[in-house]
């Protein structure tokens, strides 16, 4: 089962591809990690990506549909990939699904976890790290017990530079513009399953786990109405 997780930064992806990983065996699928693994390698395609790794430019489309299809060829003991980071906008998510078909595979599901931009924003905007071990705690949903100090090693907090507004509002609009796009995308190929991102770690991680369900059963449907008709005969 290869599934893509879509969510802004702040809507609890991490947390939750994490814990599908372990529920469902996928490998995952990162493709900043591809990409500086496949360079601190020296692999062919990390040679092809360390020029535009290095100025700091968009490493190009297909060196990461490329290693994409490299780490499905090599699942392990997963039963397929989660997919992060990768695709952000349509013509990447045009040019995964060829690949993926010239490759005999598919994408199973991809899963939007939906939080409001005003609530991203006060989460995002409430975050504070500590300066001695980068625990993260926040101010609204998280905060510590004397403000403005760890509580696990009482160093003092600080907003990371990328967490500030003008830096968090402009990620998110960039998501809002155009990441938001693939919802419409999948949706048309029938995979999308929309989660609301508002509830709890658990209730998101049980709505995704049900949304999926139906993603899963036609394979172990069909052999059982297979079963059921040799064991008729
Ligand atoms: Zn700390």
């Amino acid at each position: 089962m290869n599934i893509i997780l879509i969510g802004a930064q702040g809507s609890g992806k991490g947390t939750q591809a994490q814990l599908l990983e372990e529920q469902l065996h996928l490998k995952p699928c990162a493709s900043g990690e591809l990409l500086r693994d496949a360079i601190t390698h020296g692999t062919l395609l990390g040679q092809a990506a360390q020029p535009y790794y290095d100025r700091g430019d968009l490493v190009p489309d297909e060196i990461v549909v490329a290693l994409i299809l490299e780490s499905l060829q090599d699942l392990g003991d997963a039963q397929g990939i989660i997919l992060d980071g990768f695709p952000r906008t349509i013509s990447q998510a045009r040019s995964l699904d060829e690949a993926l078909r010239k490759h005999g595979r598919h994408l199973d599901a991809v899963v939007y976890l939906e939080v409001p931009r005003e609530q991203l924003m006060e989460r995002l905007n409430g975050r504070y790290i500590c300066k001695a071990h980068g625990h993260v705690w926040n101010i609204k949903t998280h905060p510590t017990r004397v403000p403005g100090i760890c509580d696990y090693d009482g160093s003092a907090l600080e907003q990371r530079s990328d967490d500030t507004l003008d830096k968090i509002a402009h990620r998110l609009d960039l998501f809002f513009s155009e990441t938001i796009q693939l919802v419409t995308y999948y949706a048309a190929q029938g995979k999308l399953i929309r989660v609301d991102g508002t509830a709890s770690i658990e209730d998101v991680n049980h709505a995704i786990l049900d949304g999926l369900q139906p993603m899963r059963a036609p394979h172990s449907g069909q052999s059982t109405l297979q079963d059921e008709r040799i064991a008729g005969k």
